[in-house]
């Protein structure tokens, strides 16, 4: 089975809200190997939502349709499937018990034009919709020229339409499908993504069953390595050997498999597996390397204390950075972010102190010291492991990629301590 997704909403085309609902229904879809071919968005217009539907059809043997399923008079997705499969509408009682229960529950009158909202394609199965007036549903009929198409409508607000997916859409589906799709993130780290891909290039050219898909974000290269089977436990068993070969190839301390693709989640991990306590001193990363590893829950064993230190003066009254580094190599420098990661140790009593000094543009970039220009350092067991990084791109850009860096800097100062 294949399917299309086709979302109903002018203020979807006029770029008034982002198109959630097509990424969070693609990806359910994908976990049960239901293919997506096409996405489409199309505004309120009639005519143009009964094109979209046969255009739909005309490619997919299932069409997920969302929005559209509300009081008023722009709200036709339910007739124009109608229209498609040459049904009829027909009244739904408990869909309209349903509705009254809703308003009553909101203390609004109901209008009359709701009772729309109780009318369904004639053999529709019928999705309540706990959190929403609008009950979704499911039709599944023969077109004109006899092939079995299923529709499926769903209304637009996502708190709505997400758990009508969960609870009643997948399940509906899964007899379509006996396959799951499995996939596990492998994290790339010190080698670019063309470096990367061309040290696998024959197994992502012989690549079947798992395939492995190679996506580059700030700071690292993330393959993803995914199965198909009949069960999770079988799509592990063909990525394990295909996993073990990626990081063989690329070396243990570059590569490592996270469930997230996020390196943070790996550094935490290994905090907490050795009980390490760790601080931050952070100049030009402002403090996302001490949120991204608060994102972590649990985090709070291990992290006790993080600095942003952005001044020269805070460097030297809070970190102990001392004025001769400063003036002699500057804030930005191997040195001071050495005196940074000590200084936060200490401070913080923790095991670990890991820092981010830099130049994140636009402006402030010299030619000895550019924009992009980042040292990071880990201070861990009497040891200093620094780096300097030379990024690319908006300040932004530079700071993710800084941050990435830094708490990478602290898992591979773990592991190959
Ligand atoms: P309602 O009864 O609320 O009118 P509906 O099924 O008619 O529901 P729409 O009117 O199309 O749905 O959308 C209602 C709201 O849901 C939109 O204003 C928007 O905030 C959100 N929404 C709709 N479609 C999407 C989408 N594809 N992605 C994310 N949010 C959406
Ligand atoms: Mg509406």
């Amino acid at each position: 089975m294949n399917a299309e997704i086709l979302c109903v909403g002018t203020e979807l085309l006029h770029g008034d809200i982002v198109n959630t609902n097509a990424q969070y229904i693609s990806k359910k879809l994908a976990e049960i190997a239901i293919d997506v071919h096409y996405q489409s968005v199309v505004g309120d217009n009639p005519d143009r939502i009964r094109k979209a539907f046969e255009t739909g059809f005309s490619r997919a043997d299932l069409v997920i349709s969302t929005g559209g399923l509300g009081p008023t008079q722009d709200d036709i997705t339910k007739d124009a499937l109608a229209e498609y499969f040459n049904a009829e509408m027909t009244y739904n009682e408990s869909s309209y018990q349903h509705v009254k229960e809703m308003y009553s529950r909101f203390r609004k009158d109901l209008p009359n034009n709701n009772k729309r909202q109780a009318y369904f394609p004639k053999g529709s199965i019928i999705l309540n919709n706990p959190n929403g007036t609008a009950n979704a549903c499911i039709y599944r009929g023969e077109d004109s020229q006899g092939n079995i198409k299923t529709g499926i409508l769903l209304p637009g607000p996502p708190k709505e339409m997400e758990p009508l997916i969960d609870n009643e859409v997948i399940p509906y589906l899964k007899q379509f499908s006996n396959q799951v799709v499995y996939g596990e993130k492998l994290v790339v780290v010190n080698i670019g993504e063309s470096a990367a891909e061309e040290m696998i290039l024959d197994m992502i050219e012989n690549q079947t069953n798992p395939t492995i898909a190679p996506y580059a974000s700030a700071g690292k290269v993330i393959f993803r390595i995914t199965a198909k089977a009949e069960t999770k436990e079988k799509c592990i068993e063909l990525i394990e050997p295909v996993k073990a070969e990626l990081i063989n190839r690329f070396g243990k301390e570059n590569a490592y498999v996270t469930e997230s693709g996020k390196v943070e989640d790996k550094t935490a991990e290994l905090l907490l597996e050795n009980n390490l306590t760790i601080a931050t001193a952070e100049s030009c990363t402002g403090g996302m390397v001490a949120s991204r590893l608060i994102s972590y829950p649990g985090i709070s064993k291990v992290f006790m204390e993080g600095f942003i230190t952005y001044s020269n003066d805070a460097k030297m009254n809070t970190l102990n950075v001392k004025r001769e580094t400063l003036e002699k190599y500057g804030a930005v420098s191997e040195e001071t972010a050495k005196e940074m990661a000590y200084g936060a140790a200490r401070a913080a009593g923790t095991d670990i102190g890991v820092s981010t000094t830099g130049v994140a543009g636009p402006d402030g970039g010299t030619e000895e010291k550019p924009v992009g220009l980042v040292y990071i350092c880990v201070y861990y067991n009497g040891k200093f492991n620094a780096q300097k990084i030379m990024a690319t791109g908006s300040r932004e850009i530079i700071r993710d990629r800084a941050s990435t860096s830094a708490l990478d800097l602290v898992r591979s100062a773990i592991q190959t301590n």
